[in-house]
């Protein structure tokens, strides 16, 4: 059976798998650990205390490394089914299988405004562990209410001189132990009821932002780098014509993770739930496996 995407719900899935004797090959378009190369400290995955994200990728990784998993790159293009068989394709080979799992995860929702193309990887990041020390004693500024920009934006203050967080509401989104943590730094400022609308430099380098405030007044704020935080969007692009989807594009299944096509599962943040963290994402991939052996069992019978 085929699992793509190699972040923490594909990974365990592919665990069970594997430990149930099915011959398992998970496929990634990148570096395995999916969200958890963009996560500095993992706090809230229980058994682990604090850990750094990568590094629990990297665990993850050797566990089902050691089981047997085979490890691909390949990006996903269709995924077909034709009797119980299913046709996975991908930029660089064709697979067939018994069973496909999507795990492709998300990625970070676009703000959409002027400028933010242009100076990408030019102060527009969506990643501060990757670029926030590009920005030593800069002027940050940080998009978003949402536990990504409040846990993000904190991670900043360790290199912006100042970091603003600036929200559409009047009220953040994220919890209140992320909130507390950033507004109790020292260098911290919250711009309530305001957009980024455009995102302005001098070519090379960005030097302000507009921001538009909800009754329509435009003001200029200084920044040298820009964080986009405003949430995530499912990696299903390829998975659209299937009919699985919602109108959002994430994936419908039952609670055995199982898609309306027989065969086909979905696990983690790809698919419709509520909360999207580490432990429900390999919760997933415990009852997906699962349901995979009892499918696949069938299917021999
Ligand atoms: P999110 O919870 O969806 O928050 C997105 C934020 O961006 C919201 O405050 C939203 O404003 C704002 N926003 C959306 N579209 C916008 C736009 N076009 N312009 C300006 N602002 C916009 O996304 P997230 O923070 O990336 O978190 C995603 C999921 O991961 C959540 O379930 C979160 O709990 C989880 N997560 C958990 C942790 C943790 O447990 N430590 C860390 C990071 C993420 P409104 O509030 O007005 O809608």
């Amino acid at each position: 059976m085929i699992v793509i995407g190699a972040g923490p719900a594909g990974m365990n899935t592919a665990l069970y798998t594997q430990r149930s004797n099915l011959k398992t090959l998970i496929l990634d378009k990148g570096m395995y650990g999916g969200q958890l190369n963009n996560t500095l400290e993992v706090e809230n995955y229980i058994g682990v205390g604090k850990v750094l994200g990568m590094d629990l990728a990297e665990s993850m990784y050797q566990q089902i490394e050691e089981l047997g998993v085979e490890y691909q790159y390949g990006e996903l293009l269709s995924i077909t089914k034709e009797g119980d068989l299913f046709i996975v394709v991908t930029d660089v080979e064709t697979y067939q299988s018994l069973s496909v799992v999507i795990a492709t995860g998300t990625e970070h929702r676009k703000l959409g405004v002027q400028g933010e193309l242009e100076y990408s990887g030019k102060g527009v990041s969506y990643c501060a562990i990757c670029d926030g020390a590009f920005f030593k004693d800069g002027k940050i500024v940080v998009v978003g209410g949402g536990d990504s920009a409040l846990e993000e934006g904190e991670y900043l203050t360790n290199y912006g001189k100042t970091v603003s967080l600036i929200h559409r509401r009047d009220e953040l989104r994220g919890t209140k132990i992320l909130q507390d943590r950033f507004i109790n730094k020292e260098n911290t400022d919250l711009i309530f009821n305001s957009q980024v609308t455009n995102i302005i430099g001098d070519g090379n380098l960005i030097t302000h932002v507009e921001l538009t405030d909800v009754d329509g007044n435009i003001t200029k704020h200084e920044a040298n780098g820009v964080f986009i935080y405003i949430g995530l969007d499912p990696n299903t692009t390829q998975l659209l014509n299937l009919g699985i989807t919602d109108s959002e594009g994430y994936v419908l299944t039952d609670d055995k993770m199982q898609t309306n096509i027989s065969g086909l599962f979905a696990v983690g943040d790809v698919r419709k739930k509520e909360l999207r963290q580490i432990a429900t994402a390999v919760g997933d991939g415990s009852i997906c496996g699962t349901s995979i052996y009892n499918y696949i069992a069938k299917l021999k019978d």
